[in-house]
């Protein structure tokens, strides 16, 4: 039988998974993206193997703090004010999420495909050599009052109830995990199941040159247009150049959208920008991943220097970003980490493709079963990209998923029983 060719749109970690599932099952497989080696969310993240974030964004009574984060300038959500009528549908099926029948719904989603994240990362690891670039440490959530803890408790218990492990800690003993914490810290939570990989850029680039070794095409070009056929689909590029394929894997982040609306699916994705700054010499060492829970930010320890990042900012994907942002989280690690230096920062920012109901979007077009969707991951697409890649390969292969993927189809956008 003929091996079944693939075209993955999109270099950034989830169509690079993608594709390294496709290699590894026999099919023939393209990669495009306007630029494959260029900047993306993929290079700049946090570095998190977040796999105990099972607790969706819009949770009941969110709306009580939203005025006070847009309002505060170091706070972690900001709002571009001309962007706000393309937002409103994505924004009312997000209040629409935002209820304990729905909370318990999509955490058990994300729950379920967090507790795979390891199964199907680590092997992906070994075999392309990043087996030594998954610092496995846990992370620490820190918190700079006893009410903060006590406020998130609940979300703790549901964590819990969903598998995921903790270990509360005094003061003193955070101090002990992680020295250099200032006096402003009261207490935390240790999250052993956690990760941070050294580098995200390096993961990417490693696995897309291991790809580039082992078989796959990789193409530079701006996909331009989509066009289902009864025997695939085809991309046509921004010169004019067609390319067809069996089938066609969708995994353009935060701009996926606007593919899958050519094909008359709809999908609510908004560009939820991040910021960070990485410092190659932070003068204070952390030996993990640290969230500041009242602040919303968090600092990673990568190899090329100490990450501080977070924020969620609404603005569009044509927005320039507004690198003020970068500075305000460094200010605020001032406050945690007093001894750090911020000399030699560099800021960057980078497109999270957010959902409404912070649920991947994984599985066939509604119109074109030939098309296949593999986007939307938010702040987890580093976490959950190899089990994307799973997932959309079982789906290539006609097997039956690994997971039940019905909740994170693209039908639930669609007008017959929409969700969203
Ligand atoms: C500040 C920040 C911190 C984060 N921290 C974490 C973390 O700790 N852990 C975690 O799991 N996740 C984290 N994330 C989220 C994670 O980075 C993203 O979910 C993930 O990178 C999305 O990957 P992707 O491959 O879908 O998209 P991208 O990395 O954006 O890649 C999409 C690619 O598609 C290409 N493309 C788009 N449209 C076209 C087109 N028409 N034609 C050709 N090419 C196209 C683009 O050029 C791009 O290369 C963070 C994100 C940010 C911004």
């Amino acid at each position: 039988m003929a091996e079944m060719s693939v075209i993955v749109v999109g270099a950034g970690i989830i169509g690079l998974s993608v594709a390294y599932e496709a290699l590894q099952s026999g099919a023939v497989v393209t990669i495009i993206d306007r630029d494959p080696e260029g900047d993306k969310a993929s290079f700049g993240n946090a570095g998190g193997i977040a796999v105990t974030e099972v607790i969706p964004a819009s949770v009941p009574g969110l709306w009580k703090k939203v005025p006070f984060w847009v309002l505060d300038p170091l706070g972690p959500l900001a709002l571009r004010v001309r962007h706000m009528p393309h937002l409103f549908p994505w924004l009312w099926s997000f209040a629409k999420v935002g209820t304990a029948s729905e909370l318990r719904r999509i955490s058990g989603a994300l729950a379920q495909i967090n507790s795979r994240v390891y199964d199907d990362l680590v092997p992906l690891f070994n075999k392309v050599g990043l087996a030594n670039d998954l610092v496995r440490k846990g992370a620490l959530t820190v918190y700079e009052s006893e009410s903060g803890l006590r406020r998130d408790r609940p979300e703790w218990d549901a964590k819990r109830a969903f598998g995921v492990e903790t270990q509360e800690l005094s003061a003193s003993q955070v101090r002990d995990m992680e020295p250099a914490l200032g006096p402003i810290v009261k207490n935390g939570v240790f999250m052993p199941q956690w990760s941070h990989v050294s580098d995200p850029k390096k993961v990417v680039d490693v696995l897309r040159n291991w790809l580039a070794a082992n078989g796959a095409e990789i193409f530079s070009g701006q996909v331009d247009r989509l066009t289902p056929r009864t025997d695939g689909a085809a991309v046509t590029l921004d010169g004019g150049r067609t390319l067809w394929a069996e089938k066609i894997v969708i995994a353009a982040g935060a701009w996926s959208a606007q593919l899958a609306r050519q094909l008359g699916d709809r999908v609510l994705l908004e560009s939820e920008r991040g910021y960070n700054t990485t410092i190659a010499s932070p003068g204070v060492a952390l030996e993990r991943e640290v969230i500041f829970a009242e602040r919303k930010f968090v600092a990673t320890p990568l190899s090329i220097g100490l990450r501080i990042g977070g924020l969620a900012e609404f603005g569009g994907l044509r927005a320039a970003p507004n690198f003020r942002r970068s500075e305000a989280l460094v200010t605020l690690a001032k406050l945690y980490l007093p001894g750090i230096k911020e000399e030699g920062g560099v800021a960057w920012s980078g497109h999270r493709p957010a959902t409404p109901d912070s649920l991947p979007v994984i599985g066939r077009s509604g119109p074109s079963p030939h098309v296949i969707y593999a986007f939307g991951h938010g702040h987890l697409g580093l976490t959950q990209g190899p089990t994307t890649g799973k997932i959309v390969g079982d789906l290539l292969f006609g097997r039956q998923p690994c997971l039940n993927v019905e909740c994170i189809s693209v039908a639930r956008f669609s007008q017959k029983g929409r969700r969203l």
